[in-house]
């Protein structure tokens, strides 16, 4: 049976220049499309990738990622931000790997590009008046 998975992948520094993704190809069978990727030598790095395989070589797969350090999470389904409840605080604007927040330098209004947005739920931790909510 095949499986198909939308997935974040959470590399430290110390994994990004390895061919860690490339060995789901060679050794467990899978196929991945790279939906977003966030990747700087030495620093944490973020990979969404769509991944899909026979059901035991995914298993397989998400081990062997495991095992080598890497974190792994389902991709949630949505974000969205309540605009009334936003204070333009700025808060989220370093938390989000995408850079799915922009501020604008003369109003200083934080604006939300969802198109950016890989819901991986780090802004929803740090916007203090709640106005970033996951719906899933
Ligand atoms: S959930 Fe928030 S922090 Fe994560 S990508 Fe979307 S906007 Fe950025
Ligand atoms: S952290 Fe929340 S309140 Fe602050 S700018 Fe971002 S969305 Fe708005």
């Amino acid at each position: 049976m095949t499986v198909s998975k939308k997935i974040v992948l959470k590399f430290p520094g110390r994994l990004v220049e390895r061919p860690i993704v490339y060995r789901l190809i060679k050794d467990f069978d899978l196929e991945f499309s790279i939906l977003k990727a966030s990747i700087v030598p030495n620093e944490e790095g973020l990979l969404v990738l769509e991944l899909k395989g026979e059901r035991d070589n995914y298993r397989k797969g998400i081990d062997y990622l495991t095992e080598a350090g890497v974190k792994i999470q389902p991709l949630s389904k949505d974000v969205t931000r309540n605009e009334a409840r936003c204070t333009d605080c700025g808060a989220c604007v370093i938390s989000c790997p995408t850079d799915a927040f922009e501020v604008d330098p003369k109003t200083r209004n934080v604006k939300f590009i969802s198109e950016k947005c890989i819901a991986c739920g780090l802004c929803i931790k740090v916007c203090p008046p709640r106005a970033m909510e996951l719906h899933f």
